[in-house]
């Protein structure tokens, strides 16, 4: 493959940081002349923008490279993007000869630079971790969805032992303030009326004195943007300000994500989450004060090394305990080079089948409890998307329920509904008049 690509296609898998990196190398391809093609079958380069949090994942994107071969042989030129190509570097290319590009999050602002060394024939790797300068490389942005990814913080300082941010995103950084409100306007100038802050710890970020908190109220001046919400934070990082601008930030919604992992203290040592049960709970209930109707949703890992069934009923009892109104659940997938991957009483495949079932159905309950409590509510969603019937639309409560409705109002529209009924995973909406003035 030496020719210079004319096309571009990106496949982003896992978190939502990855989504705003393929929207930022979209960008970025496309200012340098390239244009996007639909499929990847039809596009003269493909990023993979891959992820590494768990085996299954991380296979998935030699999975894909091979199926990037035409019928007759050929193929385009190949980009390993993402967490996958920072953990494996020089390995990936010797795995499969189609990758002609390895990328690390860190690095893709150089990503026209590989192209061009790529279409000389050159193999090229970068998995440097040079912290911020990727931002400053960034054309501006020009078109924003309704609701909008910002990252203003990478990397992670935590080193919980099962995971391998630490190691493919590097050291908790925060973005400067300014920078941030800069991309912000950018974004609602774009279309975005909805913006959600990222970052792995998002709650740690930081500016001199500022933290979280003061950011959220800064953005909720702009004109135009409607929502804030933030995402992932850290138990050990909810500050006092940041939960009382739940309680003071209109434009702050109601749903906040916060990881717990497991109910049982011994995990949580043994995970090294920095965290007990009781500190969680307690911050729970805190956020809960200043905002009763909150949305808590979390991520639970089953088959952490040593895992017995007493420590997973703990688990099971935290869930009722919080009464979630959504929330995440993965099997513990072992990590090569993390601390957990060498420890002994490693789960069997069938025991964590087993728990990850169990719950599986006790969220469930709790989010069709929480699902069902909504309705008869009077409020806003924000229109996404359309549903697959004629004349349904998709929009979002403050509470993060996707909310199905039928109406003639388009993507960024708000609208006023009730919410009439409720299913497991989504609402029904019914549309209100608008009240004359
Ligand atoms: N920083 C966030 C926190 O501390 O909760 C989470 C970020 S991580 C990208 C997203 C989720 O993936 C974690 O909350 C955890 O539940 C899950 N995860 C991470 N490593 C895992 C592993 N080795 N096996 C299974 N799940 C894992
Ligand atoms: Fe991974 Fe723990 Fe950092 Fe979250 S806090 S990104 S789970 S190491």
């Amino acid at each position: 493959m030496t020719s210079a690509p004319k096309t571009f296609h990106i496949k982003s898998f896992g978190c939502q940081m990855n989504v705003y990196d393929g929207e930022r190398m979209a960008e970025l391809l496309s200012d340098t002349g390239l244009a996007p093609a639909g499929r990847g079958e039809d596009a003269d380069l493909v990023v993979l923008n891959t992820c590494h949090i768990r085996e299954k994942a991380s296979e998935k994107a030699y999975s894909d490279v091979g199926r990037l071969r035409r019928d007759d042989g050929s193929r385009p030129m190949i980009a390993l993007a993402g967490c996958v190509a920072q953990a494996e570097g020089a390995e990936a290319q010797v795995r499969s000869k189609m990758i002609d590009i390895v990328v690390g999050p860190q690095a893709y602002h150089r990503l026209p630079e590989l192209v061009a060394e790529a279409s000389r024939g050159r193999r090229p790797i970068d998995t440097g971790l040079p912290g911020l300068a990727k931002f400053g490389a960034f054309p501006g942005r020009r078109r924003a969805a309704p609701s909008a990814f910002l990252t203003v913080q990478e990397g992670c300082d935590k080193f919980c032992t099962y995971c391998v941010v630490p190691y493919t995103r590097g050291a908790e950084i925060s973005r400067p303030w300014g920078d941030v409100i800069a991309e912000a306007h950018a974004l609602v100038d774009g279309g975005a009326r909805e913006i959600v802050l990222l970052g792995q710890n998002v709650n740690a970020w930081r500016d001199g004195n500022r933290g979280l908190a003061d950011l959220i109220a800064k953005l909720s001046h702009i004109d135009g943007l409607e929502r804030i919400r933030y995402t992932t934070s850290h138990p050990a990082d909810m500050t006092d300000a940041l939960i009382a601008a739940h309680g003071e930030i209109d434009k702050l919604m109601p749903y906040l994500h916060l990881p717990v992992q497991s109910g049982s203290d011994r995990i949580l040592r043994a995970m090294n989450r920095s965290h007990s049960t009781d500190s969680y709970v307690r911050t729970i209930e805190q956020v809960r004060a200043a905002r009763p109707d909150i949305a808590i949703s979390g991520d639970f890992i089953v088959g952490f090394p040593g895992e017995t069934e007493e420590d997973f009923l703990a688990t099971l009892e935290i869930v009722d305990e919080v009464q979630y109104a959504a929330a995440y659940s993965f099997k513990y997938s072992a990590r090569p080079g993390t601390p957990a991957a060498a420890m002994d009483a490693q789960v069997e495949p069938e025991i964590m089948d087993d728990r990850l079932r169990r719950l599986h159905d006790r969220i469930a309950k709790h989010q069709l409890a929480f699902n069902r409590s909504s309705v008869g509510k009077d409020t806003r969603v924000l229109i996404e998307r359309k549903g697959r019937q004629l004349g349904q639309m998709i929009g979002r409560s403050p509470w993060m329920q996707s909310v199905h409705l039928e109406t003639s109002a388009a993507p960024g529209d708000m609208i006023d509904l009730t919410l009439v009924s409720a299913g497991p995973n989504s609402m029904s909406g019914a549309a209100r008049a608008a009240k004359a003035a």
